[in-house]
């Protein structure tokens, strides 16, 4: 069994699908693992790394002959993979709903495509989901970057010349990432409010320190869908949640927002009145800049200063700490397919419940009811 770990060619990514420690286990499984020359290079990890946990290093067409499986952090372009075996797995961040057109020439190409985004929301997976591993660094850097364009410190301060007080922090979107970001903003010393649509969030806000800002007495305001994920809101709702974000957000120096609805375009949370009501020097962070965005005016992958107000739209946050999401990223995938490996075959053989759902083409076709539905 040959997997291969290829080096990124999206622009702006940093991360790598496999770290040394991940080459020696998947060794340890009996694989065989060829690692493309400069995988590792921007996070941190030399090719020697790799060669010394047992990999072999070369080039593109060296790295993909007669690969059984394919590793990636983002999907790679399908024409670029000749030279696997006719029906290698790719296993990588696909973003499936975001860029169907290469789910679809992965099935051209005869590759079995795997959507770790799609790894269902079951206990047992937990180990091998991507989205929060990097979720949680995102939510963790979202904080940091925030703070680095912030001109007032997030802590109060009491010293001779006087008082600094306290920053205070509103995280919207209270999933992985949000309570990452209301754990980092608490141990910076802020005061920190947070709000979601499911209405299970309240509790964990509570327990780690920060406020609840939540809309009450509005009809459907469950907000939970299958898997754990948000639903579309109604529109009562809102409308009573912008009532309720205006006021707050007017008195707040940041503002971290994390909303996602798989899927669907993210949810608009902040206009930009609501901008304006902020004092000048104030932070927006939009961590969901790129699927559509939770801030009005917010652009991917750059920083914009609307009304003295500075909204912050880094693309790739995880990718920004690269060495650590490279490390989670890779356990992820060592975890989803060490559980499945077939001492016998060789290799891994998936379960209906986990490989169903991660899956978008086999047999030359797009197979993902997700993707058909
Ligand atoms: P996500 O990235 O899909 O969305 C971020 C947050 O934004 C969510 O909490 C969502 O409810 C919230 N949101 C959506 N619309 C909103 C709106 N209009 N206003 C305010 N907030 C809004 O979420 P996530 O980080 O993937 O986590 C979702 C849930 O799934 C969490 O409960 C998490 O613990 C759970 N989870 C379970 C597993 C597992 O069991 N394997 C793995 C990952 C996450």
């Amino acid at each position: 069994m040959k997997i291969a770990v290829l080096k990124e060619m999206t622009p702006g990514e940093r991360r790598v699908s496999a770290t040394p420690e991940t080459v020696k286990k998947f060794i340890g499984l009996g694989a065989t693992m060829a690692v493309e020359a400069g995988a590792g290079e921007t996070a941190s990890i030399a090719d020697q790394a790799y060669r010394d946990a047992g990999a072999t290093v070369g080039d593109r067409a060296a790295t993909l002959a007669g690969a059984d499986i394919i590793f990636g952090v983002q999907g790679p372009d399908p024409d670029s993979l000749s030279g696997a075996k006719p029906g290698a797995w790719l296993a990588a961040g696909l973003n499936p709903f975001g860029d169907r057109a290469r789910v679809d020439g992965y099935a051209a190409a005869g590759i079995e495509a795997l959507a770790m985004e799609f790894m269902p929301r079951i206990t047992r997976a937990q180990s091998m989901d991507i989205l929060s591993s990097q979720s949680n660094l995102s939510g963790y850097k979202a904080v940091l970057d925030a703070a680095g364009e912030y001109g007032r410190a997030f802590p109060m301060m009491m010293t001779a010349a006087g008082t600094v007080s306290a920053a205070r922090v509103f995280v919207m979107g209270v999933g992985v990432a949000g309570l990452q970001a209301i754990a980092t903003a608490r141990r910076l010393g802020a005061q920190v409010s947070a709000t979601d649509v499911r209405s299970a969030t309240k509790e964990q806000i509570q327990s780690l320190g920060a406020k609840p800002i939540f809309v009450e007495n509005v009809k459907g305001i469950e907000g939970e869908g299958s898997g754990g994920y948000a639903t579309e809101m109604s529109e009562d709702y809102q409308k009573a949640q912008a009532e309720l974000v205006s006021s707050h957000i007017a008195k707040q120096d940041i503002v971290i927002t994390t909303a996602l609805i798989p899927g669907r375009p993210a949810p608009r949370l902040i206009s930009d009145a609501q901008i304006a009501s902020m004092r000048p020097g104030s932070v927006i962070v939009d961590l969901a800049v790129e699927s559509g965005g939770n801030v009005e005016g917010a652009v991917a992958g750059e920083v914009v200063e609307r009304h003295g107000v500075k909204i912050v739209g880094h693309r790739n946050v995880a990718s920004r700490l690269a060495a650590d999401a490279s490390a989670l990223f890779s356990r992820n995938l060592f975890n989803f397919l060490s559980a499945f490996w077939d001492k016998e075959k060789g290799g891994p053989v998936l379960d209906a419940e986990i490989g169903d759902a991660v899956r978008l083409t086999q047999g030359g076709k797009v197979v993902n009811a997700r993707l058909l539905g």
